[in-house]
């Protein structure tokens, strides 16, 4: 049954991907069964985690119906995303539910004036009729994101820094009033002195404005400054889902606390990928029977190499990993 109360529900996705040729080719679990739910009553700010090759992005472009499911249902306040078929639906989709990416130059094409991105996504969602109207959508949205209309009218995105760059991308994504935003890593390609100015603009929207964020990031960091919820993702699998607070301050699953030590690099420079590459590393652990983690996994038993570990509640958490097996013998999902 359907919670029509619920912003978005994510219920055991999968995407599978064919990689190679028809004979040679092997298939890719990218994304496996996974589970979330995000309430509409308060806005929350959840964040997927995980290395390069953990499906973050993936996921996020199967929330956007960027690429078809393998199985699996997305339902956004009760809508089945996966039945957006033509145009019209696919835009009053994205009038709700907005992404951002990761590099603000790539999102804007040199020679064009970022005005005109602003000014064109108010008249193709209809937010906005005469121009002068449009000026007035234009720079409320910029002023929600600490700029201005003034500021920003006539300059071409090499005139911006990669922070205000950046937020003119996320003003361009608040101008159809989005109830969502997926931003893919939305800080990797800002200046480090300016990151905490686009971070604390997410708090805000969701303080101030009501929007909720899924933000994706491999710095937990700012993960743990901004999330409400996180979600760690390891090839393909939530390993450990539940409040920042518990999951970054006692992480259970052994790939978090490991995590929490080393804090992994992003694949920079690309919007999104369309082909995918494996390291050996990426390859083999997508590969291996059982517990994606074993290879590494420091607490690793002969069961984790046979058996891929249930998700097992506890402690306002799932955690996907045998050694709760025994301790947790009523609690599995
Ligand atoms: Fe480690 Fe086994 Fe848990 Fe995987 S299931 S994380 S290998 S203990």
């Amino acid at each position: 049954m359907v919670n029509n109360e619920k912003l978005l529900s994510v219920k055991d996705i999968t995407k599978v991907f064919s990689i190679g040729g028809l004979l040679t080719g092997t298939r890719l679990t990218a994304v496996n069964e996974v589970y979330f739910e995000m309430g509409s009553a308060n806005p929350e700010i959840f964040t997927l985690a995980g290395e390069s090759g953990s499906g973050k992005t993936t996921l996020a472009r199967l929330i956007l119906h960027d690429i078809e499911l393998t199985h699996g249902s997305i339902f956004y306040r009760g809508t089945d995303v996966t039945t957006i078929r033509n145009r019209k639906e696919r835009m009053r989709f994205m009038e709700r539910v907005q992404p951002i990416f990761q590099n603000p130059f790539e999102t804007f094409n040199p020679l064009k004036r970022v005005d005109t991105y602003l000014y064109a996504t108010a008249v193709n969602y209809g937010i906005a009729k005469s121009g002068e109207s449009t000026d007035g959508v234009v720079d409320d949205a910029l002023r929600s994101v600490g700029l201005s209309l003034q500021e920003v009218r006539g300059r071409y995105p090499h005139e911006l820094s990669g922070g205000q760059l950046q937020r003119v991308s996320v003003a361009r994504a608040l101008i159809p009033r989005p109830s969502l935003l997926i931003a893919d890593e939305p800080v990797s390609m800002v200046d480090a002195s300016l990151r905490m100015s686009i971070v604390n603009l997410f708090k805000e929207l969701k303080e101030k404005s009501g929007v909720s964020i899924i933000y994706i990031t491999h710095d937990l960091a700012t993960a743990y400054y901004i999330s409400d919820r996180i979600a760690i993702m390891l090839r393909g699998n939530f390993v450990e889902m539940g409040p920042v607070e518990k999951v970054l301050s006692e992480p259970l699953h052994p790939y978090t606390k490991i995590l929490k030590e080393s804090v992994p690099k992003p694949v920079l420079g690309e919007k999104w990928k369309d082909k995918i590459e494996l390291s050996t590393l990426e390859a083999k652990e997508f590969a291996r029977v059982g517990c994606k983690f074993a290879g590494r996994c420091p607490s690793v038993m002969d069961i984790c190499k046979k058996e891929d570990p249930k998700n097992f509640l506890l402690d306002e958490r799932t955690v996907k990993c045998h050694l709760y097996a025994k301790q947790f013998k009523n609690s599995i999902l």
